[in-house]
């Protein structure tokens, strides 16, 4: 999807998207959400308390960039983190937050590097996703994370939520869907691999395959 995109094939988007991770096991209950920029700049979300197996066209909410409430049912509460990598990245046009299994599980494991929760096991997960920041806990909805969000979202176009889950922004819904799916398969390979003797790709190997702009 491109930036200008008009907004009933944004919405078919989305909910074709939101249903493909649902019935593939990438997120579960009503958790997860996604978002794209609509050509106005505004945001169309996936509302709170809804189940991304079962949101329909007409059911997506409307933000502005600063998240405030356009049109339609009431954003999820994760709408503030949305708004915070679109604000730092102009060229991204997709969001998505999982809780995926793996990937929520190694966000509770204790000792991550907070600059980069994983390590680049295979050069498509470089190539995808790239540098991996942990932020800390906070709980769901708490908007005093945003500033650090933004912050970090200006240089990485991926985060690991502490305790929670990942979020990825993307120049298509695609893209951001194909990283955070890239993301879950390389969270669950680094548990499979826990215990075992394990050679990433070196830092020269992983920056020369690292993700450019958004
Ligand atoms: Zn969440």
């Amino acid at each position: 999807m491109s930036a200008c995109t008009n907004e009933p094939t944004a919405r078919a988007l989305v909910v074709r998207t939101a249903r493909s991770l649902f019935t593939r096991g990438l997120t579960h209950g009503s958790t997860g959400n996604l978002s794209v920029r609509l050509s106005d700049g505004s945001l169309l979300l996936t509302p709170t308390g809804s189940s991304l197996g079962t949101v329909e066209e007409g059911e997506l909410s409307r933000t502005d960039l600063g998240g405030r409430h356009l049109d339609g049912p009431r954003p999820t509460k994760e709408a503030f983190l949305h708004a915070a990598f679109y604000r730092a990245r102009p060229d991204a046009h997709a969001v998505v937050h999982l809780h995926s299994t793996h990937a929520a599980a190694v966000s509770c494991l204790d000792g991550l590097d907070p600059g980069n929760a994983l390590p680049p096991l295979t050069a498509y997960y470089a190539m995808r996703v790239g540098t991996l920041p942990l932020l800390p806990y906070h709980a769901p909805g708490d908007s005093t994370l945003e500033p650090l969000a933004e912050r970090t979202a200006r240089d990485h176009h991926a985060v690991l939520l502490a305790n929670h889950g990942p979020v990825i922004a993307g120049a298509s819904l695609e893209q951001a869907a194909d990283a955070i799916e890239e993301l879950e398969e390389t969270a669950k390979l680094h548990l499979l691999l826990q215990g075992h003797a394990t050679r990433p790709l070196t830092p020269e190997q992983a920056a020369a395959l690292a993700p450019t702009s958004p």
